[in-house]
């Protein structure tokens, strides 16, 4: 028995990717494995699922450039906890070694197989590779977790400089085991129907992202404009590697790549979170507000979901998510606090469907992004503040023209109503061909109204 095997997880690259750097330090043969998991595969319900595509696409890449590199990849399909063992057996291979994943399931996974390789004499090696910081490294002066942002972001800068294996790791490629790997199992084989993606490389998005990251302090609140990376898919499925960006935004040191650096750094604190409350996956993180019994009025949650709300800015969000699989930060903050504030559903809804929906979908920042939304989480936005939809729509959207670009039957509405399409008097409804109940739903609530409900459903708790 010798040599290695390197399980490909979230981490869909062969550059800077530290568990292949380390097989390849150890010597021997590294041959390399990536598996659709059924585990995994069988909980999505959408036979036409976006993430699907996304990952046998990049798969498929990873294949051919580490074929390039005189390698190969065994792409496999069925449940994780078995075939890894499996095929270590079968090559004969004493080491597996893989990037940590801190979700609480993927972390039940890896301790069943830790077990399960070490009965055939196999070790398990698994290493920091996605974050930074991971898991404990940044603890407060009483070594317990933050549970504030601001802090902790204070302490990971303050750890950062002297974090030398924040530097990218170059593999040794030549000690890649040349390998008869097998065609890939195809779309169908898996049982899923390929979806058209148009999402840009991981490096071009990159690459462009680097010319305008110093204007992005003032560009990412926006959504009709470009002002955000696009890249969160590619850091989800490590097909760009942490420590590029990282050291990237660092060094650049300008106002917008400082800001940029913070979004970095809330994924990392999210990720922390997550591991050391797993319990939070189902729970508020604040136990006050997880006993609120939400009134999930009928009706509610559908109107959300099919963007019915009669808020074009909710509505026009509600479908880029549903139309490309991405939605924009600002408006996953309104969407999100309109489903809990507005409507009064409970937040877990949302999470659920977003998790569906999201092509970047990451457990730790949606629940984190959820919780904060909702004023249940760590450092959560407080309850008492909510977001007046149609005043953040004419901030964040003055002239309407993301509203329009994704409910053009709102397309000749004027600018002064595009936010509110229902205060429009029944004349300038005729001019613009618009009739609001007809055209355009009328709003499924009262804003105002609806403060007020979630204002006592809070107080009742707090
Ligand atoms: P940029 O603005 O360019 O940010 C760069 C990167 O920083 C992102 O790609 C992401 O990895 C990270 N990041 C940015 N903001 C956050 C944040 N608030 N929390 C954690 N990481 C952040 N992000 C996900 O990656 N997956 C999710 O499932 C997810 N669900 C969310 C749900 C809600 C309700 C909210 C409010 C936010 C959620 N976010 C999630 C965070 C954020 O909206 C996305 O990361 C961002 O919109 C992705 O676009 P971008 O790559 O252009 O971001």
């Amino acid at each position: 028995m010798s040599g290695s095997l390197v399980w490909f997880r979230r981490d869909l690259r062969p550059n800077d990717h530290t568990a292949l750097h380390h097989a390849l330090e150890a010597g021997g043969p590294v041959h390399c494995a990536f598996v659709f998991d059924t585990d995994i595969l069988g909980g999505l319900t959408d036979r036409a699922d976006r993430r699907v595509s996304f990952i046998h696409h990049q798969v498929a890449q990873l294949k051919a450039k580490l074929e390039r590199l005189g390698g190969g990849l065994h792409v496999l399909h069925g449940p994780a906890r078995d075939v890894i063992p499996g095929l270590a057996r079968k090559l004969g291979v004493t080491a597996v070694h893989a990037n940590r994943d801190y979700e609480p399931s993927a972390r039940r996974r890896d301790h069943d197989l830790e077990r399960a390789l070490q009965a055939q004499d196999c070790s398990f090696f698994q290493y920091k590779d996605q974050v930074i910081f991971e898991t404990d490294e940044i603890l407060n002066q009483s070594g317990r977790p933050y549970h504030v942002f601001t802090p902790y972001k204070r302490a990971w800068l303050e750890q950062y400089p002297f974090n030398f294996a924040a530097s990218p790791v170059e593999p040794n490629f030549n000690r890649l085991a040349p390998q008869a790997s097998g065609p890939m199992p195809s779309h169908a084989d898996l049982g899923f129907r390929q979806v058209e993606l148009k999402i840009a490389s991981a490096q071009a998005l990159w690459a462009d992202f680097q010319t305008r990251i110093d204007n992005y302090r003032e560009a990412r609140d926006y959504p009709a404009v470009k002002g955000p990376s696009y890249i969160s898919v590619h850091l989800r499925f490590g097909t760009l590697s942490i420590r590029e960006l990282v050291c990237f935004a660092y060094g650049r040191g300008s106002e917008g790549a400082r800001t940029w650096l913070s979004e970095l750094i809330w994924r990392e604190f999210y990720q922390m979170l997550l591991w050391h409350y797993p319990e939070t996956v189902e729970h508020a993180f604040q136990a006050k507000f997880d006993a609120i019994e939400w009134p999930n009025p009928p009706g509610h949650f559908d109107a959300w979901r099919a963007a019915q709300t009669g808020y074009p800015i909710i509505d026009a969000a509600m479908r880029q998510l549903n139309q490309t699989g991405y939605m924009h930060n600002r408006l996953r903050m309104l969407t999100a606090s309109f489903l809990v504030k507005d409507l009064h559903c409970d937040w877990r809804l949302g999470e659920r469907y977003f998790a569906g929906q999201l092509l970047d979908y990451d457990q730790a920042a949606n629940l984190g992004g959820w919780q904060w939304s909702a004023s249940v989480g760590t450092d959560a936005q407080p309850w008492f503040r909510i977001f007046n939809p149609v005043v953040q729509s004419g901030k964040f959207d003055p002239q309407g023209k993301f509203i329009r670009r994704y409910l053009p039957e709102l397309n000749q509405v004027p600018d002064r109503y595009i936010h509110a399409p229902w205060t429009m008097p029944a004349a300038a409804q005729a001019a613009c061909g618009v009739i609001v109940g007809r055209d355009y739903p009328m709003p499924v609530i009262d804003h105002g109204a609806a403060r007020v409900i979630a204002l006592t459903l809070f107080k009742e708790k707090s």
